[in-house]
């Protein structure tokens, strides 16, 4: 149930509206825009009285939710939801800029994260990523750094002063790579896991959720949910492909699922371009078409040297081709009618 307020509600009045709900045993939710202030109410409907609400001192109007998620649902939202993983504008998701992260797969080496991360900021990047725990389907492929990589990739942070995104794949690492992180990212593999979910709902950090890889749209807006339900109301989605009958790609990127994401839901929607196609040509056509869709951003690996890379490295770019990238897609974001910073003179001798 969504409670739309007038737009000259007095903190009173709210208040009285949310005691009114919340001595009934539902919570509320509320999300204030610049012209309507709205309450959501989360809980057994059946014990709302919609007609008492409506004569209440300050509603406008009360509506049903139908959707199975309700606080990731568009109507709990009075505005599309900005993410802020620090304070500088690159390190924002959902504005007008779009967000570009950028960075290797794996966290191999301080040196080549720290190469890659001035390369990837001189052409443009907002955010670093790079896993230090990775899942592979092979528990014999190189499984990451561990802390070891959590803690490099807050040295190059420090250096740099891009935030950094990196995965958390269990419960039991949750506090250690939340004291590391800016954005903790849950892989496609783990977007089911709910007790991690609910873990991180209870953390200060924002989330960034991929879609599992044969998860629907619904399955992902319920994931998040999970995070939503404990209180942290920061995530961002990740489209990153799903899993086709397609074989000449590695995944096939639901290009359809961003307009559709944004009609569900007030939460940002990013598109990885490198796991989708899995493959270092695609990553450039893959993201005009998601800037065209609507996204609001961009993850995508970058590595020194693709064909020496640990893991992903044949959808991994080369810093020339991330720069030459971040240019290609300029035209795509003025014609969505967004703003994505050009590169600054990237000298290579300087990153390596
Ligand atoms: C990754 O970002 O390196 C990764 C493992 O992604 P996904 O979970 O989408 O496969
Ligand atoms: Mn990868």
């Amino acid at each position: 149930m969504i409670i739309v307020t007038r737009p000259n509600v007095t903190t009173a009045e709210l208040d009285h509206i949310r005691e009114r709900i919340e001595v009934l045993g539902m919570r509320t939710h509320v999300s204030r825009g610049e012209l309507r202030t709205i309450i959501g109410c989360i809980g057994d409907e059946a014990l709302l009285q919609e007609a008492a609400l409506v004569s209440l001192p300050g509603v406008e109007s009360v509506t049903p939710v139908m959707k199975p998620y309700k606080l990731a649902s568009r109507e709990f939202a009075a505005e599309p939801t900005i993410v802020r993983a620090g304070d500088g504008a690159g390190a924002a998701v959902g504005g007008r800029r779009l967000a570009v992260i950028a960075g290797p797969c794996s966290v191999e080496g301080r040196d080549m994260l720290r190469a890659t991360a001035r390369a990837v900021k001189a052409a443009g990047a907002g955010m670093l990523r790079g896993g230090a725990f990775k899942p592979r389907t092979s528990p014999y492929a190189f499984q990451g750094l561990g802390e070891a990589g959590l803690r490099m990739l807050a040295e190059v942070r420090a250096e740099t002063g891009l935030p950094i995104v990196t995965e958390v794949m269990d419960t039991r690492q949750v506090e250690t790579v939340a004291e590391h992180a800016d954005v903790l990212q849950v892989g496609a593999r783990n977007m089911q896991n709910f007790a991690l979910l609910s873990e991180l709902g209870r953390v200060q950090r924002p989330v960034l959720l991929k879609r599992g890889l044969s998860a629907t749209v619904k399955e992902l807006l319920m994931a998040a949910e999970y995070v939503m339900a404990q209180g942290n109301r920061d995530v961002i989605l990740c489209e990153r492909g799903i899993r086709t009958f397609e074989t000449s790609t590695r995944n096939t990127l639901d290009v359809a699922a961003i307009p559709v994401l944004k009609a569900e839901t007030h939460l940002p929607v990013m598109v990885d371009p490198s796991h989708a196609g899995g493959r270092a040509d695609l990553v450039a056509p893959l993201a005009f078409a998601a800037i065209a869709a609507g996204a609001d951003g961009l993850i995508v690996e970058v590595h020194p040297d693709p064909q020496q890379a640990l893991s992903d490295g044949d959808q991994s770019l080369t810093f020339h081709a991330f720069e030459a990238l971040m240019r290609a897609m300029q035209p795509f974001a003025a014609a969505a009618g967004r703003e994505l910073p050009l590169p600054v003179h990237l000298d290579l001798r300087e990153a390596a």
